[in-house]
């Protein structure tokens, strides 16, 4: 995914009169010096209706049940978040557009207490340059087994997407890329199977039947990974959740990706050991995928349409 610099911010209070539209939370916020903010990223597309955002109140409510999991505070409800995402989104101007709703500490507080503070709500929206290629074009990504395993849940709840477990991706990937690979697959702390990788889930083809590591090990439930289980049933595939060891990787015939940023990405090896470059499953569920996203194909309850901006309303005659 590319994006443009020029990203559009929006603040829905409260603490907004505390946050400098330019430079956005002060460096003094407890999310900025300890992590503690959850986040979404979630995709807008151009679609033949206008723009449309791809599973919207999905990831809402992940960040709502991400809110709760760390047990912030905050007075947000759906219908506020669902406004102000798209509200934004609207006012960025983008069709096709990368946006990050998340919850933040506004105010300069030294506490890491989740609750001394109201956390605020802030979402991004980047303009996506030029749209990913179209299967089978994808470049084939170069994964290996990081030495950095996802947090236990005894550590933290693994089902909250928040800002501060970022570290151990960000380790991970640099990790890999430092070793020549374009990113990890990351184990389960406990079981040491394969959980996902850095930031996206995992899916293996064996013998024609698509399966993906099973939730009760350490991993983000991808809401991507959720509408390639629901693409891939519609294609008529045998798809399966389950325990997913490293060796059961290397013996698939195809391994894809999936996140929101990166959408549906082929991997074209693990430590050096190649999969075959065709990639008739992928190949497939990209394509519904692709179709889906934007429009040209079922599922229109995934699509939330983003209402145009009101026009500005006409210079009135100038007052003596
Ligand atoms: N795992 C991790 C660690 C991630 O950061 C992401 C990206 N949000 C995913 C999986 C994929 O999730 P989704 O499909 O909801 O973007």
């Amino acid at each position: 995914m590319n994006l443009a610099t020029s990203v559009h911010t929006h603040w829905d209070g409260p603490g907004v009169p505390s946050i400098d539209p330019g430079r956005g939370i002060p460096f003094g916020s407890s999310s900025v010096q300890h992590g503690t903010a959850v986040f979404e990223g979630i995709r807008c597309y151009a679609t033949p209706e206008g723009p449309a955002i791809f599973r919207l109140d999905d990831h809402l409510e992940r960040m709502l049940n991400s809110a709760r999991l760390l047990g912030i505070r905050h007075a947000y409800d759906l219908p506020r978040l669902r406004r102000s995402t798209l509200r934004a989104t609207a006012d960025s101007g983008c069709a096709d557009g990368y946006v990050r709703p998340g919850l933040f500490a506004a105010d300069p507080v030294v506490s890491i207490g989740l609750t001394t503070v109201p956390f605020t709500l802030g979402v991004e929206v980047w303009p996506v340059t030029t749209p990913p290629p179209e299967p089978p074009a994808i470049p084939g990504v170069r994964l290996t087994v990081s030495p950095w395993r996802r947090p236990s849940p005894q550590s933290f709840p693994r089902r909250a997407k928040a800002v501060g477990t970022y570290v151990t991706s960000a380790l991970a990937k640099t990790a890999a890329q430092a070793a020549g690979f374009d990113d990890a697959l990351q184990l389960d702390c406990d079981t040491g199977r394969v959980a996902e990788a850095t930031t996206a889930n995992v899916f293996l083809v064996t013998g024609g039947r698509l399966s993906t590591p099973w939730l009760t090990d350490n991993l983000l439930a991808g809401i991507t990974r959720d509408s390639v289980l629901t693409l891939a049933r519609d294609l008529g595939l045998e798809v399966t959740e389950g325990p997913v060891e490293v060796a059961e990787v290397h013996a698939a015939q195809e391994v894809f990706l999936t996140g929101t940023a990166g959408e549906l990405l082929p991997v074209a090896s693990l430590d050096g050991r190649p999969f075959a470059a065709e990639r008739p499953v992928f190949d497939a569920i990209a394509t519904a995928f692709r179709a889906t996203v934007t429009g040209r194909a079922g599922h229109p309850e995934w699509r939330t349409p983003v209402p145009q901006r009101e026009p500005e309303p006409p210079a009135g005659p100038a007052t003596p």
